[in-house]
């Protein structure tokens, strides 16, 4: 393949539709209509084209965190349900309706405000209700839903209540809390005037993320929302939750030696001098910076690969370039393939391996690949 860019992406297609399918097959009962796949932040930071993919694997519900991403997806053709997960304010309600978008209710005011809305344009709208079982993020309180609210928010002509959902909190990390989550939404479900004015069983309830679905098999309920482990990545540094169920990475990033030097020992090395060779050394630099979503907190730490090799990166990251060691690495040249995430030989970098040398999550790292703009598909 020939590709004329300093830095790229790959999607890996294969990959993908390898973690959908191995993700259907771990539900109790394997039916596409039982996933949601998140696909906010341009899809992890793959872009929406992969998008396009997953439905046309039989993917049909989406998840967004707004009205903007909703839209961007009805734009490319999506045609499934698209959740709407994080809430909206009062200026997206057109967008809403018009894009035909699934929200998930958090307030009453919320409510009163789709219920104007619909007294004007009278179309139909199906949404969920978010119950905030211990996130305190979005959702309702379970003390906030009454059985008068709950009477009319299922007994409008125009909007429809089709299910419930809450969010975990700490489903990667702490059981305990998220059993206690999960027992709060449970008791939520099993109100007395929930069932006089509901089919509780026709209801669609979810409570998984990636780390739920992983770690609490017992709590997929009706559909899983799936986000980072979609794309192979598992929600913690720690990428063996992923891999036992064979998910693979989706997402590859390349790039090119740019230019190469011998220095002595005692250069200090970058910006602000954070690094001083201890030995002569070989010095690569490589078109990549903060620009394009490599933090800077990464600067000192991160490795790439090049001819198989690790090269651990020298000094601070700056904008649009970076510095890495290949002393150790026989016959580089400028112009050779820079592996920085994906594998090279025997040896792999992944997003969870980079999310811990910048001490954060991997769907942070993901997120921040946002801004590579050359994407393809392979
Ligand atoms: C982002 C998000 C998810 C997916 O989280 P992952 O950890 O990426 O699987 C699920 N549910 C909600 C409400 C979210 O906002």
């Amino acid at each position: 393949m020939n590709i004329d860019y300093p830095l790229w992406m790959e999607i890996d297609s294969q990959s993908l539709h390898n973690n959908f399918t191995r993700i259907l097959q771990h539900l109790s009962i394997p039916n596409a209509s039982r996933i949601i796949g998140v696909v906010k932040a341009d899809a992890y930071g793959h872009g929406i084209e992969s998008v396009l993919l997953l439905q046309k694997w039989g993917m049909n519900r989406f998840g967004v965190a707004t009205v903007q991403e909703g839209e961007a997806l009805r734009q490319l053709g999506i045609k499934g349900t698209i959740y709407l997960l994080g809430g909206f304010i009062n200026q997206e309600i057109p967008g809403i309706f018009k894009n035909h978008l699934t929200p998930a209710l958090s307030s009453r005011e919320e409510w009163d405000q789709l219920k104007s809305a619909v007294q004007l344009n009278q179309q139909e709208l199906e949404f969920h209700l978010k119950i905030d079982s211990g996130m305190y993020r979005m959702g309702f309180l379970p003390e906030e839903l009454d059985e008068s609210f709950i009477k009319q928010m299922s007994h409008h002509p125009y909007l429809h209540l089709k299910g419930v959902m809450t969010h975990f909190a700490s489903s990667e990390n702490d059981p305990t809390y998220t059993h206690r989550q999960f027992e709060i939404f449970q008791n939520f479900l099993q109100k007395k005037f929930l069932s006089e004015q509901v089919s509780i069983q026709n209801l669609e309830k979810h409570c998984c993320n990636s780390a739920g679905f992983l770690f609490f098999p017992h709590y997929h309920l009706d559909m899983v929302r799936v986000g980072i482990a979609l794309f192979g990545v598992s929600p913690i540094q720690d990428p063996s939750p992923v891999r036992s169920l064979g998910l693979s990475p989706v997402m590859r990033i390349k790039s090119r030696v740019k230019l190469l030097k011998h220095l002595p020992s005692g250069c200090c090395i970058g910006y602000g001098g954070t690094c001083i060779t201890e030995r002569p050394t070989r010095l690569a630099v490589i078109p990549i910076g903060y620009a394009q979503g490599f933090l800077r907190r990464l600067s000192n730490r991160m490795e790439v690969l090049i001819k198989g090799q690790r090269a651990k990166c020298l000094g601070v990251i700056s904008m649009d370039q970076m510095m890495v060691d290949v002393t150790s690495i026989p016959d580089v040249k400028r112009g050779d393939l820079v592996t920085i995430l994906g594998s090279d030989g025997p040896d792999e970098i992944r997003a969870e391996e980079m999310a811990a040398w910048a001490e954060t999550i991997p769907h942070e790292i993901l997120c921040s690949f946002i801004r590579i703009k050359n994407r393809i598909v392979v």
